[in-house]
Parts: C-alpha cells; structure tokens; sequence
C-alpha cells in the first residue's frame, strides 16, 4: 500500500484539472467526484479505445444506449430489489455506519470504541426515486446499479431487428449508481460512475471456449492501457463469494498504490437474466440458430470494466518521478493515444513577434492534423516544460530564433527529456506515426 503516492495522484488531479471532489466549493459530497478539462479528455481517451477494441474492431459487436431509469420490473426480475445488498453494521457510539465486509470488526475506525457494533443487517445499494408528479409504490424506480440491465431488456430488440449471428454481443457505456456504505480511495470506490459492459451471447456449448478468449482479450486491452502485465492478476472467484447469477467469474486485478484491488470483472451469467425476463415479461428470449429449426436462450459472458478504475489504473501506472538538473519532476508517462494533449506548441519568448508569427503557423498545422494540440506561452520555457509533463504531453515543440534562420523548431521529448531539431516541413511526418 502507498498511500502517499495516492496523495499525489490525487493533488496532481486538483492541481492541473483533472479531477475535482464533486460540489467542492459548497464542500463536497462523499462518493462524487467532477472530471475537469484535462480529467474528461483521459477518461474519453480510454472509453474510445475500450470501445474501438472491442466494438469498432471486431465484425459480431454492437453498441446500445439504453436509458437509466428502466421500468422497476426490470430490477424485480433481475433480483436487485431482494439481493443487490452489502452487509451493514452500525457503531453504538458514534453511529458511523460500515460496510461489515471490509473492517476489522474490533474496534470503529471512526471513534476507535472497541465492540460498539450493531448485528450485521443488509443495506441495499439502489437509488430510489419517483417517476413522475406521484409519490407512491407504484411510480418507484431506481437509478441502475449497473449497465448490463439495459442490455438485457434489448437483446430482444436487437435479435428482432438486426438478427446477428451467434455468438454475438452488445455493448454500452454509460453511468452507474451505488449507494456504498462506505465510498473510499479518490475514485476506486465511488456512488456514481461509469461502466463499460458487454453482454456476450453464446450458444451454451461453447461458454468455456467463450471464456478463455474473453480473458486474453481482456489482458490484450489493459496491455494497450499501458499497464505492466506484472501488475494485473487474475482471481479466480470462489463459489459463495461469486455473484448470485455467476457460475464462473474471474476478477481481474491490479496493483494500486491502495494495494491489489478489482479493476474488472469477467462472469458467466449462464442464461439467469434473460430466462428472469421470460419469466416476468411473459415474453419468449428464444433465439433461432440460423440455418436450422434449433431454437434456444443463449447464455451470457459478461466483462464488465468500471471506467473511473481504468482511469485510476492508468494514472497510477504512469505517475512517475525523476530528478531533472538536480530538481525533482513529477511526469505521467501516459501512452500516446490517451494522453490528454498530444503536443505543446510555444514561442520561446511571447514578446518577440517574428516567434510568435511562425510558432502559430506550426500550431495551425498541427492542431489541424492532430486537434489535441494547445498553445502556450506561460512563464519560462522551464516551466512550460514541466506543466506539460505534470499532464503527460508527449510532446514540446518550441520555435526559437535560430528557427527563423533555418525552419527548424526544438522537439522535447517528455519521458527522456531529449530535444530534436526538426525542419517544420517535417513535422507532419514526424509526428505521423506517433498519434
Ligand atoms: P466491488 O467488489 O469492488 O464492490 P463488484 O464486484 O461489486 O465490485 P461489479 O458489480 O462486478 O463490481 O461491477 C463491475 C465493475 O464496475 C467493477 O469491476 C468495477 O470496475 C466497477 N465498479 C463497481 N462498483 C464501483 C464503485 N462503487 N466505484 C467505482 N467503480 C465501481
């Protein structure tokens, strides 16, 4: 556990705009948390990669959007309302409130009383709320605890519509809401949040093959992530601490600085939710394999990836440390495609104009090219160089006056700090392999 290098992740975060405390100017509130200018591009950065690889770049995946507020049969069926539940225990002291799980049932961590705790009792996490002008049972719904439901209640859309071959899957990111007993550890364990879910259907035969390709191309994807392969490790969940519909669940973990925590979870929901929603709905899941008479309720893979884990994972593993001319730096080394700035452009002086003239022709061309290029002429170049790394820009590229003599400007290299001279006609092709 480094829970010093969680304090700078987490002072990094509100010092360049990544991620704030969510309501921070009335004091925030436990659980939330804001994503600034820099925090939402690394966060869309990851989603579209998790969506290029595992949509976009495969010819069996599809995308849906599905609402948030589903009809509250959808969580009878499911057995959210009876069983989407954390054991409680309540201090006699204090009256702080704990997930019984997860502390040492000694002493409160709140009052440091030992032996004040309540019986355990079931807390369940959905938000309620009311649909519509009437407050009664019957316009009670929920904020959807997870993605996966909309799903679900769409597969029949889809089969009816598009009718894809099996196996086949659907897709959807989108946000997610728990009321934790306890959220904790900045963005780890929060009350809303993103996920990224896909329901995989299966001909049951084959769920164990199914399975073992899921896992390799789960680990192919945290590769891309830039995480260390020695940092992720897989868990093979045990029978009773595996999810009420899962028959085989493997969770996929890694190495925060909190410790070895879930990033993901990868689970085989056989054929419970769909068969849950014949049985409320009334309605048939069968799916009719193609070129035969066989019909059947497929059975489900699900990987299910939380997006604010993703973007802990990855700032952790690039949060990074040296020592520069004899002064600490802190950079992210943060891979190419998701680091939120590609590349800085600055004159070296803002009050020479013949630097800023060519400067922002070079800053033209590559923000057309590139998009997220940005502008500065802050400070010193120093400085400049390490707001940059603070936020993991790859690149630094700097007009001087040498530049107007030979069309060539500095590129700085953020992880070695090595400079180039590179003639600005070649810029484009420099940077082309590199984004
Ligand atoms: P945990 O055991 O950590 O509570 P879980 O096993 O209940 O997680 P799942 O229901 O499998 O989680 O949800 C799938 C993924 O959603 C998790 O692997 C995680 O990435 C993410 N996730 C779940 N709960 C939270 C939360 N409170 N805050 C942030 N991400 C979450």
């Amino acid at each position: 556990m480094d829970k010093n290098k969680l304090e700078d992740i987490v002072s990094l975060c509100k010092r360049r705009g990544f991620i704030f405390p969510g309501s921070d100017v009335y004091g925030g509130i436990a659980g939330f948390y804001d994503f600034g200018p820099l925090g939402v591009s690394l966060k869309r950065n990851i989603e579209n990669s998790w969506w290029k690889f595992f949509i976009e770049d495969t010819d069996n995946m599809f995308g849906i959007d599905a609402a948030i507020i589903m009809n509250s049969k959808v969580w009878q069926a499911s057995g959210h309302v009876d069983t989407f539940t954390d054991p409680m225990v309540e201090c006699s002291n204090c009256h702080g409130r704990f997930r019984a799980d997860k502390i040492d049932q000694t002493k409160c961590p709140t009052c440091g009383k030992s032996n004040t705790f309540s019986e355990e009792r079931q807390f369940n996490m959905m938000f309620r709320t009311n649909v519509g002008p009437v407050d009664n049972e019957s316009s009670i719904s929920y904020l959807r605890p997870e993605t996966a439901q909309g799903i679900f209640t769409n597969y029949k859309n889809v089969v009816d519509t598009i009718y894809p071959d099996l196996p086949f899957g659907l897709a959807q990111i989108g946000k997610a809401f728990r009321n934790e007993i306890s959220p904790r550890d900045f963005i780890f364990r929060v009350r809303e949040f993103e996920q990224m879910e896909i329901e995989y259907f299966v001909n049951p035969e084959n769920w164990e093959k199914e399975f073992e390709l899921w896992i390799s191309k789960i680990h192919n994807w945290l590769e891309a992530l830039g995480l260390d392969k020695a940092k992720v490790h897989e868990l093979e969940v045990e029978g009773e601490d595996r999810a009420h519909y899962s028959k085989r669940t493997v969770d996929f973990e890694y190495d925060f600085p909190i410790g070895k925590e879930e990033l993901l979870g990868l689970a085989y929901r056989t054929d419970f939710d769909l068969k849950n929603i014949e049985r409320v709905s009334g309605k048939s899941m069968d799916y009719l394999i193609k070129g035969s008479d066989k019909k059947l309720v497929p059975h489900v893979i699900e990987p299910s990836f939380g997006l604010e884990r993703a973007v802990m994972a990855v700032l952790s593993e690039a949060y990074s440390e040296d020592e520069v001319n004899g002064e600490k730096r802190i950079f992210l080394k943060l891979p190419n495609n998701l680091a939120p700035v590609k590349i800085c452009i600055s004159p070296l002086l803002k009050n020479k104009p013949e630097l800023v003239t060519q400067a922002r022709e070079v800053y033209a061309k590559l923000k057309k090219q590139y998009s997220a290029v940005i502008w500065d002429d802050n400070g010193n170049i120093g400085k400049r160089y390490r707001r940059q790394d603070e936020i993991g820009t790859p690149y630094c590229v700097v007009v001087d006056f040498d530049s107007l003599e030979d069309n060539s400007v500095t590129v700085r290299n953020r992880d070695d700090t090595s400079q180039y001279r590179i003639k600005i006609e070649n810029l484009t092709d420099y940077f082309s392999d590199k984004f």
